[in-house]
């Protein structure tokens, strides 16, 4: 089974994502994770991405689709797999559209989380996320209730990008 997971920013993609890959064991395909590890390992692709990150913009689309498509072609997609963050452009539905018929594969469901956008600023304002292993809580958490390590806010998670990334959504990605 092969879902595409859609949200704005602060939806709760990311939280539904490890529920739903865990219980149909399912590939998770995270395009804001994976951007987030390579600018903390500060590899070409991090140093291209950080600035439109940091400034709640989209990453151009060059970039990302080579990533997801050779995230897709590996073994572990072939049981199923979760796109979540992706695709954010009619230019990445158009490639996934190329990829997936290359690999001869098709999507079964999308799952649109709708919120609010007053409710998503106070959600992303308050979010914070386990430095070690990735748990999704907010600023009540001291320390990560799954594993006890240090939480801590992303860099993009205050109010003046959250509105930006908010217009982005309406403007890029809602087409
Ligand atoms: P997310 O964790 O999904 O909220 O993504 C965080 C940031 O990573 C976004 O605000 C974009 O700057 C970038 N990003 C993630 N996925 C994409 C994508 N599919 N296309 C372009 N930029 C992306």
């Amino acid at each position: 089974m092969n879902i595409i997971l859609r949200g704005g920013p602060g939806a709760g993609k990311g939280t539904q994502a490890a529920k739903i890959v865990e219980e149909f064991k399912l590939a998770h395909i995270s395009t804001g994770d994976m951007l987030r590890e390579a600018v903390s390992n500060e590899t070409e692709l991090g140093n291209k991405a950080k600035e439109f990150m940091e400034a709640g913009e989209l990453v151009p689309d060059e970039l990302i689709i080579s990533l997801v498509e050779e995230r897709l072609s590996r073994d572990d997609c072939q049981n199923g797999f979760m796109l979540d963050g992706f695709p954010r452009t009619v230019e990445q539905a158009e490639s996934l559209n190329n990829v997936l018929e290359k690999l001869n594969t098709k999507i079964d469901y999308v799952v649109l989380i709708d919120v609010d956008n007053d409710e998503i600023v106070r959600r992303i304002c308050s979010r914070r996320i386990c430095t070690s292993c990735g748990y999704i809580g907010n600023d009540s958490d001291s320390t990560c209730p799954s594993c006890d390590s240090e939480m801590a806010q992303r860099a993009d998670d205050n109010e003046q990008t959250v509105r930006n990334r908010l217009e982005v959504y309406e403007k890029q990605t809602s087409p």
